[in-house]
Order: structure tokens, then C-alpha cells, then sequence
């Protein structure tokens, strides 16, 4: 992945970790139980899992332990975010009646702390660790060569039974003219040392979104282009309060179109969107993922793919029964926690004939952003859901800090069964864990109701909504008993 590091002290620092220069290759055994194929998220949960569980295991990585999750994803993108945020909350210091005046922003410190906490983290997955688990990591790229073979440079192993854990990477850009301007994606982004002045960032999901606000906090002029609403996947009243929160913060916004035309002309980046010409200095596309199938010769060990995509099983067993796939190659939701979550799955069915359903799985999500957008299960166009809203204006934490951007929809069916719930707030990420807790358990609304809730704390605002839901669906035949109660007890005395 060409582009992904700067090469400084710290990044020498990760690889020393997660691919080190001087790794030499165990012998290969004569057969493993089980191979896993990528060592991000869903390959490391595989192997440490198999490997605690006493099974022979190999792992196969071409480039970082660690994967999207360590390198281009969530850390180096929550750590950017932590100091576009220490920015806004400069700026909105007032609010708190304290004046502050927002310095010059040192872009290159801000990215070089992004190296650092990268290269701190990367520790945990290192391949020092991984071998003193006694997992055998080899370096490279891997292709399967039989329906229990793999090679991995020279080395042919054999397996009892093989994880697909190969990942994905930025969909490209399928707009005329797109090859021919310089680009960034995910996978080079944090790679950057110099502040872009104007960035344009085509895609309007977690990662367009996050970025935006990330850069225009950090003082880029900042220009989203989407041909679909912000975060599509969520709540429409989410996608519209981060719309308005991204234009207050001075994010331009050009929604509903999709880029027709991209070319340079002298040092711009002109982008035509909806008949005008959009202009910047960088281009950031993050229009999607794509799973990495293509490189793995999966043909040869009877693995089928259907337009890009694995086939697969709910149990995320391929067309062969010896190979399961976990993470962003296998999973709808790409997630490092449903990486995680896969992976134990694919663990339990793959070493010891389980038939746990990846369709069963209770998923959160969250995207963020400012304030952060989480949700989990079905929204409210689920036809089963009875759907009840709470906004933070009434949660007193909220109020006294000046956070009342956001709100709860709580989605619970007839019986109340809890089905969904969206939660857009500051840490909305945070309280989402709450409702993914109940559905887990198969609590009932009503449990979230007799939890009690620290005062004052974000999440009362989940108390608040299942309390809503109880009365419009039980309380006129609460009351009823109730009453009923009552006159006896006068009766009786
Ligand atoms: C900018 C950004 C921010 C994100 N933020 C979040 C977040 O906040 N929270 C969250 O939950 N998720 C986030 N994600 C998603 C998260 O990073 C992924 O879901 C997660 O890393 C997937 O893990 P994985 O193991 O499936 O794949 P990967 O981490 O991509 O690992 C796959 C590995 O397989 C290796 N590989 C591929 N092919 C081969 C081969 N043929 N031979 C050997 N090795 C191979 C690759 O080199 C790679 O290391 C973010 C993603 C991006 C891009």
C-alpha cells in the first residue's frame, strides 16, 4: 500500500511492531488447523482466538498486522478527530462563558501525534505478540493453491481449515477524468505533513463525513460532494442535523449530485458537479469499500464470488466447507467490532462444528462525527416498529453543556421487544453499547426503564425514550389497573 506512511521515526516505529524488517519465517509445519489469510482486525481475533484455544495456526500478512483498523482507519482517524475537536471546543468556549482565542493550528504536529499514538497502539498488535501465542506469522502475499493449500512467497502450507480475513480498500472514484488528477483515499490521507487549503472529499458516508468536519476544524477550506444524502445508511433526521452542523462549521455542501466531469487545469482540482465547477487543491475520495478477492487464486480451492463478493453462508462458511471468511471481506457491516464479533463466530464454526448465525449478531455502529451518530437493529421504517423520540433538550446533562444537538429514537415492537435505536449526541457511540446490551440479552424495553441511570448523564436520555414508549403503549391500561387497584384498596380498606 504505497503511501500510507511518511517513513519518520514513528512510523519505523509501527513496522517495527506490526511488520518488522527483520522478521524471519518459522518453519512451516507439515499441516495447521487453521490458516488465517490477513492480520487486521478479523485475522488477529481468528488467530489469537485458535491460537489460546491450543489449535496450530499460521497467519499470512502482506503488509501491517494490524490491517485498515491500526494503519488507515479508525486509530489515525479518531486521533485527527480528537484534535479537530480540541479545536471546535476552543472556539466554542464561549458558549461556557469563557473567551479563548484559537491559536494557529501546527497541521504537521497534529499529523505527527497521529504517527505517534499509531505507533504506540500498534504494539498491541504486534507480531512479537502474536508469535509468543505461539502463532506462526509469515509475510507476504498469499493465493490459495488446492482446497487446503495456500503459498505464501515460496512457502506452501497446508490446513485443516483456513480464515478469509483479507479486508477491503477504497472503491474507486468511476467518474470521467478521475484517473488522470492526483488523489488520496483512506489509505493515504494521514499520510499527509502540509494542511490542504481548499479539500474537496467526494462521498457523503462515515468516512466523507468524518473527514469533513476533521479538516475544516483544522482550518481547510472544506467542499463535500454526494450524490446521496449524508450518512445514507442512518436516520434521514441525523443526515439532516449533520448536514446543518457540517455548513455551520463551514463545510460547503453540494448533496444530490454526482460528480459528472473531474479534470486539472493549472494547479487546481476542478470538479463538475450538477452543471458547476467545484475547485480545490486535493481530492479526497471515500466513495466506498471493496472487498479484496481478486489476488487470492480463490478459484483453486473451490471458493465462489459472485460480482466481487464472497458467497457465503450464514454460518460465513464459503463454497468450501474447509474456508470461512470474516471482517470487511465477508460482512455488510464493516466494522472493527463486527470484525471481532465474526471472527469468534467463524472460531466456534469452523474448529468445532458451531452453527452460530452471523445473521443473529446485534451490530452497533457509530460514525464520528460531531456530535456522533450510533445506532443499532432496525430504523423506524421497520414495519414492526413502534417508534418513540426524546431530543437532548430534555436531558439536563445536555442542557448544562450547552449539547441539546441530537436526539433518541428508540424502535420497540408490540411486545416490547427492543428492535432498534438511533442516538445522535455528543458520545452517542458511548450510549448505543447500552441498547446493544439489551437486544443482546433480549431484554424488554421496560429494563431500560428499571435501570437506573446516573443523574445527570447523557445516557438518561435512553431511559427517557423507553419511559416515552411505556406511555403511549402501556400506560392507558397501566392506569386502568391502576384505578382498579385503588377502589378495591378503598373498599377493603
Ligand atoms: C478512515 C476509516 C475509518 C474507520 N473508522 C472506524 C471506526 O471508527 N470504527 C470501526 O469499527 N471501524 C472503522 N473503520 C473500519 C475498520 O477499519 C474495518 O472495518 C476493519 O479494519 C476491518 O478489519 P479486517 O480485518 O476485516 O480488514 P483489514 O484491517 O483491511 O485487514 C485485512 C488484511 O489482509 C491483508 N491481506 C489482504 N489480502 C492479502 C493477501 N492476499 N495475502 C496476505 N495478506 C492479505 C491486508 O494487508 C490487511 O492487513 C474505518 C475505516 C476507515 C477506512
Amino acid at each position: 500500500m504505497r503511501g500510507a506512511l511518511v517513513g519518520d521515526g514513528f512510523d519505523r516505529q509501527m513496522e517495527e511492531q506490526v511488520h518488522p524488517p527483520a522478521w524471519r519465517s518459522p518453519a512451516p509445519l507439515p499441516r495447521y488447523d487453521l490458516v488465517v489469510v490477513g492480520g487486521g482486525t478479523a485475522g488477529l481475533v481468528a488467530a489469537h482466538g485458535a491460537a489460546g484455544l491450543g489449535a496450530r495456526v499460521a497467519l499470512l500478512e502482506r503488509a501491517w498486522i494490524g490491517g485498515d483498523c491500526l494503519v488507515t482507519g479508525c486509530v489515525p482517524s479518531k486521533a485527527l478527530l480528537r484534535s479537530a475537536r480540541a479545536a471546535a471546543d476552543v472556539r466554542r468556549a464561549s458558549g461556557a462563558s469563557i473567551e479563548a482565542r484559537l491559536g494557529e493550528i501546527d497541521f504537521g504536529a497534529v499529523m505527527a501525534r497521529v504517527r505517534r499514538l499509531r505507533a504506540q497502539i500498534a504494539e498491541n498488535d504486534s507480531a512479537r505478540r502474536l508469535a509468543d501465542a505461539g502463532v506462526h506469522v509469515f509475510f507476504g502475499q498469499a493465493a490459495f493453491t488446492g482446497a487446503d493449500q495456500i503459498r505464501i512467497g515460496e512457502v506452501q502450507l497446508r490446513f485443516g481449515r483456513a480464515v478469509i480475513a483479507s479486508g477491503a480498500r477504497p472503491e474507486a472514484l468511476s467518474v470521467p477524468g478521475a484517473d488522470e488528477v492526483p488523489s488520496l483515499t483512506s489509505e493515504t490521507v494521514f499520510s499527509l505533513t502540509e494542511r490542504p487549503r481548499r479539500l474537496i472529499v467526494v462521498g457523503g458516508g462515515p468516512v466523507g463525513c468524518e473527514l469533513a468536519q476533521g479538516f475544516v476544524r483544522l482550518g481547510s477550506e472544506v467542499i463535500l460532494v454526494s450524490g446521496a444524502r449524508l450518512l445514507p445508511r442512518d436516520d434521514p433526521e441525523a443526515s439532516e442535523l449533520i448536514a446543518s452542523v457540517l455548513a455551520a462549521e463551514g463545510v460547503e455542501l453540494r448533496l444530490g449530485a454526482r460528480p459528472s466531469q473531474i479534470r486539472q487545469r493549472g494547479r487546481e482540482i476542478v470538479v463538475e458537479v450538477g452543471g458547476e465547477e467545484v475547485l480545490g487543491d486535493t481530492l479526497l475520495v471515500a466513495v466506498g469499500r471493496r472487498p479484496n478477492v481478486e489476488e487470492l487464486d480463490l478459484p483453486r480451492a473451490d471458493v465462489e464470488v459472485v460480482d466481487g463478493k464472497l458467497v457465503l453462508d450464514d454460518r460465513l462458511c464459503t463454497t468450501n466447507r474447509r474456508i470461512f471468511a470474516s471482517g470487511d471481506v465477508a460482512l455488510p457491516l464493516q466494522f472493527t467490532h463486527a470484525a471481532d464479533a465474526a471472527s469468534r463466530l467463524v472460531l466456534h464454526n469452523a474448529l468445532f462444528w458451531g452453527r452460530k448465525r452471523a445473521s443473529e449478531l446485534v451490530i452497533p455502529w457509530c460514525t464520528y462525527t460531531d456530535p456522533e451518530v450510533a445506532h443499532v437493529g432496525v430504523g423506524a421504517d421497520d414495519p414492526r416498529a413502534q417508534t418513540v423520540r426524546v431530543g437532548l433538550e430534555h436531558v439536563d446533562r445536555a442542557v448544562v453543556d450547552g449539547r441539546t444537538e441530537g436526539f433518541c429514537k428508540l424502535h420497540v415492537d408490540s411486545r416490547g421487544r427492543i428492535l432498534g435505536a438511533t442516538v445522535v449526541g455528543a458520545e452517542a457511540g458511548e450510549l448505543i453499547a447500552e441498547v446493544a446490551l439489551a437486544m443482546t440479552a433480549g431484554l424488554r424495553v421496560r429494563a431500560l426503564v428499571d435501570a437506573v441511570h446516573p443523574y445527570p448523564s447523557r445516557a438518561e436520555i435512553l431511559r427517557k425514550a423507553a419511559e416515552a414508549w411505556l406511555r403511549e403503549h402501556r400506560w392507558p391500561r397501566l392506569q386502568r389497573l391502576a384505578r382498579g387497584a385503588l377502589a378495591l384498596r378503598r373498599v377493603w380498606g
